[in-house]
């Protein structure tokens, strides 16, 4: 019998995802996993009430292929009330399965073969290969280097994607509260940003899934408040993120409805829609005032939860500067190893039993800039115990390196 031969792979530099590796090794050396960004909270109780009452309430087969009527009317509502921007919740409003799903459409739908997308650097890695796929190739526009992240544009840097800015670019992709550094966006950044854009034939992409986590008063800026950016723009959101339920795997995208148009051409064939029963649970959890209350305290327990890890660090060698919203915060290790961030990830796993995420799979795969990277990324979307034995572990790597 004849067995098919592999065709080349379309994605030649892609492995398994940091974050499953990192988990995976985690868990096979029984180490503390503050790796992959999911809570260890537990969902609001009436939320998850409310998901067992769908489920038994009948609302059990396909949702609409936009999703639920009552969450998109939610979410067109919330863009009204925070940002003054205006979104039909039927033509502009897509509901997937997470953002990862739409930001997956969207980018099939809008790129094209020599296409040029320009992304922040370091960045989320899913942008890049979905990129790729499409055919399209991938500028990054390097953030301020560590420790002090955020100049006057925060999580973007208007001046470097001016520079990158060529006839072929078609997308730029921004991201704030900024996975994996916690930038946050600036006024000025988007103001700036607008203007850069204003001349262009280019969307924009912001991808606003840690939402309202903005720290230390910051305000919760939207590229869709913005009137000078609305226009060309998606905004993506999750509500894993906004209520400590990431393995749920609903997101939506706000758009243009003649976008919206093209994006759901796609998502209707990827993955049509999703998760019927939660998508009726969140509508209707999401109108009570413990869920006003809920997402307004979540950007406050977070930067409880970062203070709590920091003031557990001081007096040790990492190099840290607060992170401005998310619930992400980098540690510079540089004082204590001079190796490569894969490398000490992997051996603190193993042999001081605390996971955390390099940096470098964020940056471009064997550039300067990955190589040079001495930076973790810890989850502090934890329990108050599990962010003490984060500390306690850590602190026990700083005498270890100091004793040595
Ligand atoms: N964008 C960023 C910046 C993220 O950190 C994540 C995290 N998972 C996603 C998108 C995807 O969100 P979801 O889990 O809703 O697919
Ligand atoms: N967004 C999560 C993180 O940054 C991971 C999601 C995933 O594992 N794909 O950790």
């Amino acid at each position: 019998m004849k067995t098919p031969t592999l065709p080349p792979s379309k994605l030649p530099e892609v492995g398994t995802t940091i974050f499953t590796t990192m988990s995976a090794l985690a868990s096979e050396h029984g180490a503390l996993n503050v790796a992959q960004g999911f809570p260890d909270l537990s969902p609001p109780t009436n939320l998850k009430e409310a998901v067992k009452r769908a489920i038994d309430e009948g609302y059990n087969q396909y949702a609409p292929m936009a999703g639920d009527p009552g969450l998109r009317a939610w979410i067109s509502e919330m863009y009204i009330q925070a940002h003054g921007a205006f979104y039909n919740a039927d033509s502009e409003i897509t509901i997937g399965a997470g953002a990862s799903s739409l930001l997956f459409a969207a980018i099939q739908a809008l790129v094209f073969p020599g296409d040029e997308v320009i992304i922040v650097d370091p960045a989320y890695d899913l942008y890049a290969p979905a990129v790729h796929l499409a055919g399209g190739v991938i500028a990054r526009a390097a953030l301020p280097q560590p420790p002090n992240l955020g100049g006057p544009g925060g999580a973007i840097d208007p001046e470097v994607i001016r520079n990158l800015m060529s006839d072929k670019t078609k997308l730029v992709i921004i991201n704030a509260p900024h996975n994996p550094t916690g930038a946050c966006f600036t006024s000025e950044g988007l103001n700036e940003l607008a203007d850069v854009l204003s001349e262009s034939n280019c969307f924009l992409f912001s991808d606003e899934v840690y939402g309202p986590m903005n720290h230390d008063g910051r305000p919760f800026l939207s590229a869709a408040g913005h009137p000078g950016l609305k226009n060309r723009t998606l905004v993506f959101g999750s509500f894993g993120k906004l209520l400590h339920a990431t393995g749920w795997k609903i997101g939506w995208v706000t758009a243009p409805e003649e976008i919206t148009r093209e994006l759901r051409k796609i998502h209707q064939y990827d993955v049509f829609s999703t998760g019927a029963p939660i998508q009726r649970g969140l509508a209707q959890y999401l109108i009570t005032d413990d869920a006003s209350k809920h997402l307004r305290e979540l950007g406050p327990i977070y930067e409880k939860k970062r203070d709590r890890l920091l003031k557990g660090l001081e007096g040790t060698a990492f190099i840290f500067s607060p992170a401005e919203g998310g619930y992400f915060q980098i540690l510079d290790y540089s004082k204590l190893d001079s190796r490569g961030d894969i490398e000490v990830a992997r051996e603190w796993t193993i042999k001081h039993g605390i996971a955390t995420i390099p940096i470098s799979p964020f940056r471009k795969r064997g550039s300067q800039e990955a190589k040079a990277e001495k930076r973790l990324r810890i989850c502090f979307a934890k329990g108050d115990s599990t962010i003490d034995e984060a500390i306690e572990k850590l602190r026990a790597i700083d005498m270890y390196y100091k004793s040595r």
